[in-house]
């Protein structure tokens, strides 16, 4: 691993499972200092508690900014600042589009778009102040588009458009990076209330071999690795036998 890492301090979202987690435990390994987000204090504690060091767990919701901003006070005063901060809090509620999921395609775009761009306006000083890097956790789903994942797609699409500007905002000072996975065996589709879209999401998952969160956790820590002159911007990753 590379020494681009280790004493950086990485902010994750979404930490309490999955891509989060897995991202957590391998820049900790790394050498870098963790803050674990997520609305489930009670894992991402548990998870500090194992990775040790200069590992904190910080309750927050990306929909909630003041529990951002408690974050990025906490992030300041105990770790120094942020130097890599990880949009990665997600949902993927597919479902037909309409009104009776007026909900939930609130709820997708409150945290997959807002919430990614509410977390970057509070920790972007401290990202701007000594080479920073953002990561934005994207997906397939922000390249392609297919019926019943149109509201997800919107917010995917919404990240990869919003994430190709700042990249030209903020460099050099800024990387912006990209990660756009293909299916990876996480919770993400225990969370789908429509159940054939559950039922449809399964089932792909299964055929095409879904990825690994650790498979994803490597390509992001191979980005932030790279020595400042090089910037990986965009990483499409599928498994081997997932067409779209
Ligand atoms: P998980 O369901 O395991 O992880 C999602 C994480 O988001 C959880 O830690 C959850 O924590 C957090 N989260 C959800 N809502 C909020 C919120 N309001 N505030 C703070 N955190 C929140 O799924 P994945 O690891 O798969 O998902 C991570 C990212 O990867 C998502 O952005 C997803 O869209 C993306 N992705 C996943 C793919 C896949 O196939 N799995 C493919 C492509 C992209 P908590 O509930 O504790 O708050």
């Amino acid at each position: 691993m590379s020494d681009e890492i280790s004493g950086r301090t990485a902010v994750i979202t979404g930490a309490s499972s999955g891509i989060g987690e897995a991202t957590a435990h391998t820049l900790a390994a790394a050498g870098a200092r963790v803050a674990l987000l997520a609305r489930r204090s009670d894992r991402i504690e548990a998870l500090a508690r194992e990775l040790g060091g200069d590992t904190i767990a910080v309750t927050a919701d990306v929909t909630d900014r003041a529990s951002l901003e408690q974050a990025a006070a906490r992030v300041h005063d105990e770790l120094g600042g942020a130097d890599i901060l990880i949009n990665n809090a997600g949902q993927m509620l597919l479902s037909p589009f309409g009104p009776d999921y007026a909900q939930e395609t609130r709820r997708m775009v409150e945290i997959n778009l807002l919430g990614a761009m509410t977390t970057t306006e509070v920790f972007l000083d401290q990202l701007r102040d000594g080479g920073g890097d953002l990561v934005n956790i994207s997906s397939v789903a922000g390249r392609t588009a297919g019926k019943g994942s149109s509201v997800y797609n919107a917010t995917k699409w919404g990240l990869n458009g919003w994430s190709e500007a700042l990249r030209q905002e903020l460099l050099p000072d800024v990387r912006v990076i990209v990660v756009e996975p293909g299916a990876v065996d996480t919770e993400l589709t225990d969370h789908i209330t429509h159940p054939r879209s559950q039922e449809g999401a399964r089932a792909m998952y299964e055929k095409v071999e879904a990825l690994t969160s650790q498979d994803i956790a490597d390509v992001i820590a191979f980005a932030v690795g790279r020595p400042r002159r090089v910037a990986i911007n965009e990483v499409l990753i599928r498994p081997s036998k997932q067409p779209l």
